[in-house]
């Protein structure tokens, strides 16, 4: 009889172990994105092309078009022409689509940090952005606007960053430094502000 009992005492627990088992497989905990990003540094989220929502802070070109037909001189007097309203409305797309792909390539390489350089003297950047600042892969995920060109007629380029982080934080040994200070992110130029080609 004791014997019995004991057997189907024991029946009881291996049933509720087992009831157990099976319910931790049914409910795997998912942690949330922001853990995975921050236990894994880069995580593959971050690297959602930047064309999905880019123009949820960038203007399209319609919006620059509509911009310069009102706008006949740029921000030193110089006067705008026609012609030099189409160099600036090409300007922006061929240069934000460049920005897009330098990060698409990137990111097929792993890329996580990028800086910026100008192919020509920019006054509007020279107060927010210079040349070496860099950001990093998420950053650009969270803030877009990260992308140049940051104002119409902007010399603003993005290079991917292939060395290491050690060597990119070694700010005693290079020219390079974080755009981001206090990890909010800075302000940059006003897109309206347009510099006439040279
Ligand atoms: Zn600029």
């Amino acid at each position: 009889m004791y014997l019995a009992l004991i057997g189907i005492a024991f029946f009881l627990i291996l049933t509720l172990i087992a009831i157990r088992l099976a319910w931790g497989k049914r409910e795997p905990a998912v942690p949330n994105e922001e853990e995975l990003i921050h236990k894994s540094g880069i995580f593959s989220v971050v690297r959602q092309s930047p064309r999905v929502n880019v123009y949820d802070y960038k203007p399209k070109e319609e919006e620059i078009c509509q911009y310069l037909a009102d706008t006949n001189v740029d921000i030193h007097g110089n006067t705008l022409l026609e012609a030099d309203k189409q160099r600036l409305r090409k300007m922006w797309n061929n240069h934000l689509e460049a920005s897009i792909r330098v990060v698409e390539q990137g990111d097929t390489k792993g890329v996580d940090f990028y800086y910026y350089d100008f192919e020509a003297e920019d006054p509007i950047c020279a107060d927010f952005v210079r040349k070496g600042h860099f950001v990093t892969r998420e950053e650009i995920y969270k803030h877009p606007r990260l992308l140049p060109p940051f104002h119409v007629g902007c010399h603003c380029r993005l290079a991917g960053y292939h060395g290491t982080s050690e060597e990119l934080r070694d700010t005693t040994k290079s020219t390079i430094s974080p755009l981001f200070t206090d990890g909010e992110c800075p302000p940059l130029p006003d897109w309206h502000t347009v510099l006439k080609p040279a």
